[in-house]
């Protein structure tokens, strides 16, 4: 029988040391490994090509994305352009409008110059997707739930239109983690991680990995992630690792406390919107609830106020840290328009509608009654 995820965070590509019984798995700092003869090797030959703590993090990670096949990067925009160098020149992408601005970035800024092309669609429309692909499209590229609109889109019917066009389908499921969302199953091929967030889960490490659906989508980008060599060392995937294993935990303490906090903002006077797929009244909310197993923790409401006094919100509270990232144990928080979206170009803010009195939340796993407490705070004095 496969062992249920919990189990299989804690065991899947770790097993006690077969030497020394250490239960925990080794850190292998080692950068290159001994042949007996040219090309005799263990198995490991130079870590950036394989090594073994590492590997034991890219096989538990795509244990849970239900895989056998999975890749770790040194970050997740790593992991992101290890995606992007299956590409051509004149080849292109179709993409979630609201998307992780990083990942808007290197398409725009840097792929473009090679002259791969991108469509930004509604993806939570799927007529938008059906007519944005063309001859040359080579990529479908979700993000779901979105940033920071946290927008749903509809993975399974979505890769479908991918996969008769014979187009690979790319689901970032950083936002949703592989507890609450599992888009392999859905029929994507490729899934991306930031493990920077959730999956280490302590802002204390930068990772990235991808798990892929088909051994030879594997090979072609196992091929690249030797040759571009973006990979993280053996300190960096023992500690993703150890953050693996109390992922299912709390990621449930997450949602529990995102849906305390979404319901005391929606009483608030001075929010005028909320996105958050977890409330009855959210656009996404009937799609979420069949296609996740919880709505996650990540939140954005709309302050009805000028960017002025947003940005005086921000600095009113203690316990909420206003920084980029999100995942963490710590509470963080955001304004996308001057933080995680300020590479993307002003009049495309607005047209994807993040508008300048826009907070994204990421909720920690402090005491909900805290947390509230403190954003009560930031809005006394405002
Ligand atoms: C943070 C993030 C990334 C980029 O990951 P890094 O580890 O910061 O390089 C990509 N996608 C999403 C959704 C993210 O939140």
């Amino acid at each position: 029988m496969t062992q249920r995820f919990r189990t299989r965070a804690i065991h899947a590509g770790q097993p006690n040391d077969p030497k020394t019984g250490a239960v925990s798995f080794p850190i292998y700092q080692t950068a290159t490994f001994a042949q007996s003869a040219p090309g005799e090797t263990t198995g490991f030959g130079y870590a950036r090509t394989d090594h073994p703590t590492r590997r034991a993090l890219e096989d538990c990670i795509a244990s849970l994305e239900g895989s056998e096949f999975g890749l770790a990067y040194a970050s997740g925009m790593a992991a992101i352009n290890g995606v992007l160098a299956l590409l051509r020149s004149g080849d292109h992408i179709v993409a979630t409008q609201d998307l992780y601005g990083g990942a808007w970035r290197i398409f725009t800024k840097v792929y473009e110059k090679f002259g791969v092309q991108f469509s930004f669609v509604d993806a939570s429309n799927l007529g938008e997707i059906r007519n944005a692909i063309r001859p040359e499209t080579k990529l479908l590229w979700l993000e779901t739930p979105s940033n920071p609109l946290l927008k749903i889109t509809d993975i399974a019917a979505a890769a479908k239109i991918a996969k008769d066009a014979g187009i690979i389908t790319v689901v970032d499921n950083t936002f949703a983690t592989p507890c609450l969302q599992q888009p392999i199953a859905l029929g994507a091929d490729i899934v991306v991680h930031s493990t920077t967030k959730f999956i280490n889960g302590h802002s204390d490490v930068l990772g990235g990995a991808l798990v892929i659906r088909d051994r030879e989508l594997y090979t072609q980008l196992k091929f690249y992630q030797n040759a571009i060599g973006a990979v993280p060392g053996p300190q960096d995937s023992f500690l993703i690792l150890r953050g693996i294993k109390t992922l299912a935990l709390r990621v449930r303490e997450h949602c529990e406390s995102a849906a305390t906090v979404a319901d005391w903002l929606a009483q608030h006077d001075l929010v005028s919107r909320i996105y958050y797929p977890g409330l009855a009244s959210d656009p996404g909310h009937a799609l979420a609830k069949r296609q996740m197993t919880g709505f996650g923790s990540l939140l954005s409401f709309e302050l009805a106020c000028d960017l002025e006094t947003t940005v005086e919100f921000t600095r009113n509270t203690k316990l909420w840290t206003l920084a980029e990232s999100l995942g963490s144990v710590k509470s963080l928080f955001c304004h996308p328009p001057t933080m995680t979206h300020a590479s993307v170009e002003p009049e495309v803010r607005r047209k994807v509608g993040i508008g300048d009195g826009l907070i994204r939340l990421s909720v920690g796993l402090e005491d909900a009654d805290d947390l509230i407490a403190d954003l009560g705070r930031g809005f006394e004095a405002l």
